[in-house]
């Protein structure tokens, strides 16, 4: 089977989980951010346009008031139009709050007229204007003066006739008999457009007076809308019904003069195609157009001003800034994702360092020969229960498998030592005659092998008998043969009591035949030892009162001397052949 790494097995799973919520969660978004996006882009073009809605309003109101107000009090109380410096008083401080605020103005029947007069580029400038201070329609400018309202005259600025009567903003006045809307045309001099609004006067029988009018300039309208924060590539218009431009977010002039003929620009040939595409689509609300590749989400919302006047704004925002959203979002999607997986793989391999090193020190210490290891082993080697479980479970197999073979070498030692007692005791058996439990023969070659290389070696002196019952025969033939092996058996005790325990040896050599071997004796010591062996067996029966006698043949080694085991059992043989031969019961050397 094939196996894989502890640390593959927990990062691969959370890693490919992360890649696959990760692409779900990217697919999902995308499509809920592209909505919001979409909503968020509506929203962003509402905003834009409530703002330019609401200052458009804040812009004209005040100057449409202005006029209504003063129609109602010329209406109401001619007798101000017999005061024109005070009307002019009048005029100055309504105008005075007011930038935008270029003329107010009134022109009587008998053609009186008098305004107080704002420059429309240098906002603050108030002065009066009249024509009646000198002579009839000698029209001058003048500072104006708290108490006397018409002050000192302006010396830079000339005379010239004026009868109001025969301007435009009258005749229109009274040719339509209500508050009149003029043109938006810029004003002479000045590169600003300006709108007016005039009004007539009637008396109560229906006797025209004269006519009140308002001007303003419309340049701060246009400054406005360039100066509203923008998405890149978005634009705003501010156009009459007919597509001529009133303010544009910085799109170029809003008119150009050449020869003296003053044209405005208009959204239908305008240089910037969105504005061309915007006008040929106009109808309220929102909508896609697409200009040169690049589509715009276009809202267009007309602006109804008092007495008939309507104006159109128009905001376009390009759909590429929806894309900036997504392509924000995927990076940030990415990064997120990568971190993720970063974290993930971090987190997954300290989990199977964690666990796995535990792990492979209980595998090295099972893999060691000595169960002690294993034993050793702490009994919380990890956080992990788990793990712990199984390093108690193989510290207590190898408490088991040490107890196993604790007891298997105690029977071992056991059975050695039995089998090791059974060994010698076969040994000595097999080195041991049954009866007399003397050394047999074979017991007897191995001692006096041993006794002739200790002897030769220390260079001491030794002694070997041979010795054999007389007619020993007899005995059997007169007691039977289990006396015979009592009178043995009472034989060697006897030799064995005679001889030195500890460094002498006794053996049965043959059937009634007995080998004594004397270790570092002088021959007389050995001579006396054997002669009280030999009077014993004559004054102690050795069975049923039975005496028996014996016949000794003596080889004395001296110190030094060197001889084989073969040569010392020959020699000590002749010489009991010769004590048998030569009358028994004798001690022959
Ligand atoms: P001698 O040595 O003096 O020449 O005479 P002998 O009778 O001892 O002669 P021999 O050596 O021929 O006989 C030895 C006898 O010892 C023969 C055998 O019956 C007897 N004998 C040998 N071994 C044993 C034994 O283990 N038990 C008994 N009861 N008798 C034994
Ligand atoms: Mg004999
Ligand atoms: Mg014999």
């Amino acid at each position: 089977m094939k196996t894989v790494p502890l640390r593959w097995l927990i990062v691969i799973p959370f890693v490919v989980l992360a890649v696959v919520l990760g692409a779900a969660m990217y697919l999902l978004s995308s499509v809920t951010i592209a909505d919001i996006a979409d909503k968020i882009g509506k929203q962003y073009i509402k905003e834009v346009e409530g703002r330019i809605y609401d200052r458009v309003q804040d812009f004209v109101t005040p100057f449409i008031s202005i006029a209504e107000v003063n129609l109602a009090a010329f209406t109401h109380r001619p007798e101000l139009l017999n005061d024109l410096p005070a009307v002019a008083g009048r005029f100055y401080e309504q105008a005075l709050p007011y930038s935008q605020m270029t003329f107010i103005s009134v022109a009587t029947a008998d053609g009186r007229y008098v305004n107080s007069t704002q420059s429309p580029m240098k906002s603050g400038q108030h002065n009066i204007a009249a024509n009646f201070v000198y002579e009839p329609f000698v029209m001058a400018g003048f500072e104006y003066d708290p108490k006397t309202f018409i002050g000192p005259k302006i010396e830079a600025d000339p005379t010239f006739l004026y009868d109001p009567r025969e301007r435009p903003f009258y005749r229109r006045a009274v040719n339509n008999k209500q508050i009149t809307w003029g043109n938006i045309e810029p004003y002479y001099g000045f590169p600003t457009l300006g709108i007016d609004l005039s009004a007539p006067i009637y008396d109560e029988n229906g006797t025209l007076l004269g006519v009140t009018a308002t001007s303003i300039a419309l340049v701060e309208l246009d400054k406005y809308l360039a100066s509203l924060e923008l998405v890149e590539g978005a634009y705003l218009f501010l156009a009459e019904n007919n597509g001529d431009l009133i303010a544009t977010s910085g799109q170029g002039a809003l008119y150009q003069t050449e020869n003296g003929v003053i044209t405005r620009s208009n959204l239908n040939d305008h240089s910037n195609k969105a504005f061309q595409l915007a006008s040929q689509s106009a109808k309220e609300g929102m909508q896609e157009i697409a200009v040169e590749g690049e589509n715009y989400l276009y809202y267009q919302r007309s602006i109804d001003l008092k007495y008939g006047k309507q104006w159109q704004i128009g905001i376009l925002i390009p759909r590429s800034y929806q894309q900036g959203f997504l392509d924000s979002y995927t990076q940030s999607v990415i990064v997120i994702t990568l971190l993720l997986f970063i974290c993930i793989a971090g987190v997954g391999s300290l989990v199977a360092w964690y666990i796995g090193k535990p792990i492979h020190r209980l595998s090295q210490a099972a893999k060691g020969n000595n169960l002690k290891s294993i034993q050793q082993l702490p009994t919380a080697m990890s956080g992990v229960r788990e793990i712990n479980a199984l390093s108690q479970g193989l510290s207590s197999m190898a408490d088991n498998l040490s107890d196993i073979m604790q007891n298997l070498e105690d029977k071992v030692a056991e059975r050695t030592s039995y089998l090791q007692g059974e060994n010698e005791h076969l040994l000595e058996s097999a080195l041991t005659d049954e009866l007399t439990g003397l050394y047999n023969r074979r017991g007897f070659n191995q001692a006096i092998e041993e006794a002739l290389v200790y002897s030769q070696e220390k260079g001491q002196q030794l002694t070997f008998v041979l010795c054999d019952i007389d007619h020993f025969k007899r005995v059997n033939d007169e007691f039977g043969h289990s006396v015979g092996d009592l009178a043995l058996v009472s034989v060697a005790m006897n030799l064995k009591h005679h001889v030195r325990f500890a460094s002498d040896i006794v053996a049965r050599y043959g059937g009634e035949e007995f080998a004594l071997v004397f270790l570092n004796a002088d021959i007389e010591q050995v001579l006396l030892r054997l002669n009280r062996i030999r009077r014993g067996f004559a004054q102690n029966p050795v069975v049923k009162g039975e005496h028996i006698t014996m016949s000794f043949g003596v080889v004395h080694v001296c110190e030094g001397e060197v001889i084989s085991m073969e040569a010392l059992i020959e020699q000590a043989d002749k010489k009991l052949y010769q004590a048998k031969n030569t009358g028994r019961d004798q001690i022959i050397l």
